[in-house]
């Protein structure tokens, strides 16, 4: 087992020496069966051992400032992905994860227009996903910043609704554009789980929010998530993680 110590003095400098890649995991659209997005999930290629999970190193970097520097990697990356696929005539959106510490800098929001202006893309193919993990639109520049955003053009998704701080008033105090079942609802059969997402698929309806159904893993559960008029599906069965190569690939 590779300590916890070990790993954090390893992270720092892991972004500058290329460590770090974004894979992509499909989204589906139900209405099409096409593949219309895809959610960047950072990967640490260590050089001792291999392939590490975000939820080993997310943690250690949320710890620290590498944060800000792991998210600003993923923000470059994914706009300039996009940008390069619009180029080739490619409309594929794109998701990335924002740790609710990023939201607090002003240096994340200058990022964000920077490259918007830098690399002539259409704003809206990006969406960047929050899971709150306290109530973040009660810092009224957090909330005023993230209207911003919504105004520029880009998505808003609130990540792993039905778990943790998941809220209605969330629902409907965020910005959002968005939002994301968590896998625990998807995949749990129980009657209560069934009623909770018929509930949140109608509310985030009546909000005009996008709903994207997460960890779909089997037949049944697509068709259950189909049923329910969610709108886009992602999860093993669909497609897992994936380099960048391997989704144009699979695009092509
Ligand atoms: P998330 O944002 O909820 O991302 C979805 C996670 O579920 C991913 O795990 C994905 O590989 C996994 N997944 C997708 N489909 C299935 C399925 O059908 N079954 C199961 N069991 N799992 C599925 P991953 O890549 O290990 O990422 C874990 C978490 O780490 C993410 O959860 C996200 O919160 C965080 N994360 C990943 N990349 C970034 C990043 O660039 N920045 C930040 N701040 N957080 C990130
Ligand atoms: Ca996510
Ligand atoms: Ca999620």
């Amino acid at each position: 087992m590779v300590g916890e110590e070990r790993l954090m003095s390893d992270f720092f400098g892991a972004v500058e020496r290329g460590e770090i890649v974004a894979h992509y995991q499909p989204q589906v659209d139900l209405a099409t069966n096409r593949i219309v997005a895809a959610e960047a999930l950072a990967r640490w290629n260590h050089p001792e051992f291999g392939i590490i999970a975000p939820g080993v190193f997310i943690p250690i970097a949320e710890d620290t400032a590498l944060i800000h520097t792991l998210g600003r990697f993923m923000i470059e990356q994914v706009f300039r992905a996009v940008a390069g696929w619009q180029k080739n005539g490619l409309d594929l959106e794109v998701s990335v994860n924002v740790s609710a510490n990023q939201l607090t800098t002003l240096e994340f929001f200058d990022l964000l227009d920077r490259d918007l202006a830098r690399l002539d893309m259409r704003p809206h193919s990006v969406t960047i996903e929050i899971t709150e993990s306290y109530p973040i639109l009660d810092t009224p520049s957090i909330a005023t910043r993230l209207d911003d955003l919504r105004r520029r053009g880009l998505g808003i998704s609130i990540d792993d609704y039905g778990v943790g701080y998941s809220s209605l008033q969330q629902l409907e105090r965020m910005p959002a554009t968005e939002l994301k079942i968590d896998q625990s609802l998807v995949q749990d059969d129980s009657v209560q789980s069934l009623a909770l997402m018929t509930a949140v698929v109608e509310l985030a309806h009546w909000r005009g929010l996008r709903v994207v159904a997460e960890g779909v893993e089997t037949e049944e559960q697509l068709a259950l998530v189909r049923e329910l008029d969610c709108d886009r599906a992602q999860g093993y069965l669909l497609g897992r993680p994936m380099p960048k190569a391997e989704l144009e690939g699979l695009l092509a």
